[in-house]
């Protein structure tokens, strides 16, 4: 079994999430007593989220770098960022680190594409949903089209992730403002709807879509996992 490598805190509420995920799933492809050989380096995500909003995502990219060559050091084989949204700076930090990285949006394609979806509505932080990466690779990649909310949903959306989420505070109110927000993509087009931030799984009930939901914490987790037991 490979070491993964988890560069996580951003938030440790979804990084929980990431952990148990892994072992659980580590357990139950192995039976018995298997858990997930991981190397995890939490970061202080204040430090993370002033430089976002401060637009210093060198400096994000800086720390992110660090932690990887902890786990890089401490053994890990490959790496996972436990965030959408720091995927910004992925490419950076797999090439100046020099381990390969599991790419959230790589893992969202494969799993959309498999489902035979084209166009799927998006949801995650301002910085997500305004930046282009994550849309390209999906489109460049994987030939699929990204809906966004408008431009108020994506300030809610941003302000229920780190005021409320990121603090692992879940509200019932917040759970259906971000139905409607679903609701709209859906009567946009939407035939799918990915969770593009990794607390969202946290609150936002599959159940209560009317459309497949693809929860990024869950599927990059489950990959991170059959990268960790693929042989080679
Ligand atoms: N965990 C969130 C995401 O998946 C937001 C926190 C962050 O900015 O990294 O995007």
């Amino acid at each position: 079994m490979k070491v993964i490598g988890l560069i996580g805190g951003m938030s440790w509420n979804s990084t929980l999430e990431y952990y148990r995920i892994i072992n659980e799933s580590v357990a139950q492809r192995l039976g018995g007593l298997h858990s997930a050989r991981l190397v995890l380096y939490n970061l202080d995500f204040d430090e993370i989220q002033r430089a976002q909003h401060e637009g210093r995502w060198d400096d994000t990219a800086g720390i992110l770098v660090d932690a990887g060559n902890a786990v890089k050091r401490a053994g890990a084989d490959f790496l996972v960022i436990c965030t959408n949204t720091m995927h910004k700076v992925a490419d950076d930090v797999e090439e100046t680190v020099g381990l390969p990285l599991l790419h959230i949006v790589d893992v969202i394609g494969d799993a959309v594409r498999e489902r035979e979806l084209h166009r799927i509505g998006l949801l995650g932080t301002r910085f997500l949903m305004e930046g282009h990466f994550y849309q390209e690779r999906l489109r460049d990649r994987f030939a699929i089209e990204v809906l966004a909310p408008g431009e108020d949903d994506i300030h809610t959306i941003h302000q229920i992730i780190y005021s409320e989420l990121c603090e692992g505070k879940i509200k019932a109110s917040s759970r259906r403002v971000c139905a409607d927000i679903i609701s709209k993509l859906i009567n946009n087009g939407a035939e799918g709807i990915v969770l593009g931030c990794t607390e969202l799984p946290l609150l936002v009930r599959p159940s209560e879509i009317h459309a497949p939901v693809f929860d990024t914490t869950r599927l990059h987790a489950e990959a991170a996992v059959n990268l960790a037991l693929a042989e080679g």
